[in-house]
């Protein structure tokens, strides 16, 4: 027989990154519907729209954005203005160019907050040129303890990345001069989460990637109330990037038009609710969320070194029916000193360590997008962990397959069953 299979010797896992590739399937089933062809005439100028704002916006496609959001009833569109993006990530700097450029007092830059665990990527982002407009300010909640008497740009994700929380404006709507607010709603869609209400705030940024997921396309778009800031936006844009590619801005709408004729065949005389929901594209993806939620949730529950966030049922009412959240990322949570992405590490999984979120390191971020067979192969590699009492489970050494040991730091060790005076915990995967 040959030797058990050691973590040395398993594949490793990348569960580190934030790609959709989950809708796949349903995309293989029903990706013909959104072929488009576009001939060698078109996209030869920059120019789409002179009526829009976002000058460089395909008409189709701001219809079609529109469009899902009026059916889905997630964000309102009327008296918002529609300004596209390379993916919302650029639609981000945008916003935070026309918010602090358009601020009266520049003699600073804007301090720019957003509530721990925030979005990696935020930081980066605000601090990649080292503007003179705005810099990264931290975690709301410590900001929030300041004196606030300076203009500020508070970031509000919700649900959140990475813990899936849905959240309000933390300390924006407290100061008396007001910080400036954009709302990442990224994942404010019916596949990951309940729509309780239509999102009506200053700037709300969405995107493909994580609608339909179709992160290869770069299509992000912003609904902003204020013509000035869609103005400052659309400048951004033409400024870095003179706008966005056509061909995929088309591609986006048709992909977008396939998803809202999809929810409106099925609608019911009462609307888009129950069985007829489900059987949406929206629905048909929340399925393979919740099942994917449901089957971690599982593995984790019979362990004590694994904690997962709750998320209460709310009643969602695009689907006529109470859900549980089933958020595009887990937040895995581990023991107290406990490092949880270098346990991951140490099986084999790649993880994203909560101290690039603003958090602790006991908690890691997976992404539950990501392909079925690497999402399957982490749920048996991770049930292959148990948390022992090394005092107590001394007898456990020598046992077949590779033990993973915590040093005092809660550093994660690869050890053979042999503890060695090493820490508080043996994790044994099989
Ligand atoms: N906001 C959040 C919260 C995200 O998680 C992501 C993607 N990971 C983005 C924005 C950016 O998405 P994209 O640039 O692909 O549109």
């Amino acid at each position: 027989m040959p030797p058990p299979a050691t973590v040395r010797q398993s594949p490793v896992i990348n569960l580190d990154r934030g790609d959709p590739s989950v809708f796949e399937p349903y995309w293989k089933k029903n990706g013909g519907k959104c072929t488009i062809t576009i001939s060698g005439h078109e996209s030869l100028s920059y120019f789409s729209d002179p009526h829009s704002v976002c000058w460089y916006m395909e008409p189709e496609l701001q219809e079609a954005i529109r469009r899902v959001h009026r059916i889905v009833g997630n964000a309102r569109t009327e008296g918002y203005h529609v300004v596209v993006g390379t993916g919302s990530t650029v639609l981000f700097q945008a916003a935070l160019y026309a918010l602090s450029s358009s601020s009266a007092a520049v003699a600073q830059p804007m301090k720019v907050v957003c509530a721990a665990p925030y979005y990696s990527q935020y930081k980066e982002q605000v601090e990649l040129l080292q503007s003179r407009l705005y810099e990264w300010g931290g975690d709301a909640k410590t900001y929030d303890d300041e004196d606030k008497t300076a203009p500020f740009i508070e970031v509000v994700t919700s649900p959140n990345n990475p813990d899936g929380s849905l959240r309000e404006a933390m300390v924006a709507n407290k100061t008396e001069n007001g910080g400036k607010l954009i709302h990442d709603l990224a994942y404010y869609w019916p596949n990951y989460t309940p729509i309780t209400r239509p999102a009506d705030n200053d700037i709300m940024l969405f995107t493909l990637t994580k609608c339909t997921g179709h992160a290869g396309s770069r299509i992000g778009w912003a609904l902003v109330k204020d013509v000035a800031v869609a103005q400052k936006m659309t400048s951004f844009m033409q400024i870095t990037t003179i706008g966005v590619s056509k061909d995929s801005q088309l591609q986006a709408a048709k992909i977008l038009q396939v998803v809202a004729d999809d929810c409106e065949s099925k609608a019911g005389a009462f609307g888009y609710g129950g069985d007829d929901a489900d059987r949406t594209f929206f629905g048909e993806c929340r399925k393979v969320m919740a099942g994917r939620w449901e089957k971690l949730r599982e593995v984790v529950k019979g362990k004590d070194v694994f904690g997962l966030p709750k998320y209460p049922k709310r009643y969602c009412n695009f689907s006529g029916r109470y859900f549980q959240p089933a958020p595009a990322f887990g937040w895995l949570e581990c023991k107290e000193g406990c490092d949880a992405s270098a346990l991951m590490k140490a099986n084999n999984v790649l993880t994203r360590g909560g101290e690039t979120f603003g958090a602790s390191n006991r908690y890691t971020r997976i992404t539950m997008i990501g392909r079925e067979e690497e999402f399957d192969c982490f749920l048996e590699r991770i049930s292959g962990i148990h948390c022992v009492d090394e005092d107590k489970d001394k007898d456990k050494e020598g046992e077949e397959g590779l033990v993973v040991i915590l040093d005092n730091n809660g550093d994660a060790h690869r050890g053979n069953g042999d503890s060695n005076g090493h820490g508080n915990w043996l994790h044994e995967v099989k």
